[in-house]
């Protein structure tokens, strides 16, 4: 009878996860009629992930705390309506083309000078108005394998979308594994004309869960010695310069409150900056890119990404709108980080490029890892 029980028990498990291709069920319609989807993938160790076709979202992400217990540590909304609302500031969404500044939304690529948007004064910011990529429909084509399980979104973006040349035909698949807290989100882009390509996510963190008060009681290690200085625009001067000695020092696991008042004073009123990665070592695709820890729940999310720069927001724009089942999201409420490459790299020669040109792939990988940090044993 146990052995019955047991074989049973087993069957259930991996007909739930391994195997199974991850379910929809409808999100809402745009504004402009068109249906969304929203697919749910899981695993067998706690975590469960909601992604929707309209920006290639990331709409819930559940993990465990310490005591098993599960809570969704991303803010979003209950349906399509709140994503296309003035309350939406591009929730965990699909970032490009180019994500983060483009100064004044102008560059010159091969001789031609190309004008963007100016939606975020004096400069163009995450991919422009109403054809940037967290706005369009995606299709979705899920999948599964014996290690997990994914949904790939495919879009177009045509030629002159909101103003960049070329067009862009991008994929990004979100995938869990089965046997370990992660969510990893890998993009790929190919164009028939050089242009920049940025793609990132924009998910808002609080590790306590969403809706908790602050962030600024979690604890953020970040992997690099250098950052890229920005003007009052927050368009990098092209310097690169050490964060030893100034409020953006994250290299030993820091408390983010800590000097927020501080930093919050600058232009960048809080958190608002791009980190440059150290090297990774020799022989990894991946980098550690960060580290965030929120004590009492315990949970810990490790970043860890193919790309060279980290932007750190401290969700210093949350305006206390209401999100999920009419939770409040207040200022400093969340965290983002958003792996990509430096901002406003098309204007600075000195940057890793962010150039596509036909007969290349862009590629990019970031993963997100959950696990519990175990408390310190009392000393004595
Ligand atoms: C930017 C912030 C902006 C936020 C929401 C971040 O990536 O760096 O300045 O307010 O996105 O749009």
């Amino acid at each position: 009878m146990k052995l019955t029980l047991a074989i049973f028990g087993a069957f259930l498990m991996t007909s739930v996860v391994s195997g199974a291709e991850p379910v929809s069920e409808p999100f809402g319609k745009t504004k402009d009629g068109q249906a969304v989807e929203l697919y749910t993938l899981k695993n067998s160790t706690g975590l469960v992930a909601k992604v929707m076709t309209r920006g290639a979202t990331l709409v819930q992400l559940h993990v465990p705390d310490k005591d098993g217990k599960a809570a969704d540590v991303i803010l979003g909304f209950d349906d399509v309506t709140g994503y296309e609302s003035e309350d939406n500031q591009y929730f965990g969404c699909t970032t490009g083309r180019v994500c983060n500044r483009i100064a004044k939304g102008k560059f010159t690529l091969e001789g031609t000078e190309y004008t963007l948007a100016i939606n975020n004064e004096p400069n163009h910011l995450h991919g422009g108005l109403d054809k940037s990529l967290d706005k369009l429909v995606w299709k979705a084509s899920p999948y599964s394998n014996e290690k997990g399980q994914g949904v790939k979104f495919t879009v177009t973006s045509p030629d002159g979308d909101e103003g960049y040349p070329g067009t862009l035909e991008i994929t990004v698949s979100y995938y869990v594994p089965n046997d370990t807290n992660s969510i990893s989100i890998s993009y790929t882009a190919i164009t028939d004309k050089a242009t920049p390509v940025n793609l990132t996510n924009h998910a808002y963190f609080n590790l306590a869960g969403e809706g908790s008060e602050t962030v600024l009681n979690h604890s953020l290690r970040l992997n690099a010695d250098n950052y890229t200085v920005s003007d009052d625009t927050m368009i990098p001067t092209g310097e690169i310069a050490p964060v030893e000695g100034t409020d953006l020092d994250f290299r030993e696991r820091t408390v983010i409150g800590k000097r927020i008042e501080s930093i919050g004073k600058t232009a960048a009123i809080g958190y608002d900056h791009n980190f440059v990665l150290n090297a990774r070592e020799e022989g990894k695709t991946m980098t550690l890119a960060a580290i965030v820890v929120e004590k009492e729940s315990g949970r810990r999310m490790l970043v860890m990404t193919t790309e060279p720069g980290i932007q750190f927001y401290s969700g210093n724009f949350l305006k206390g709108q209401k999100g999920k089942g009419g939770k409040t999201y207040a200022h400093r409420s969340a965290l983002c980080l958003e792996t990509q490459h430096y901002p406003d790299s098309v204007n600075h020669e000195n940057f890793p490029t962010t150039i596509l040109k036909p007969g290349e792939k862009y590629e990019s990988k970031t993963t997100y890892t959950f696990e519990i940090e175990k408390p310190e044993p009392a000393k004595n």
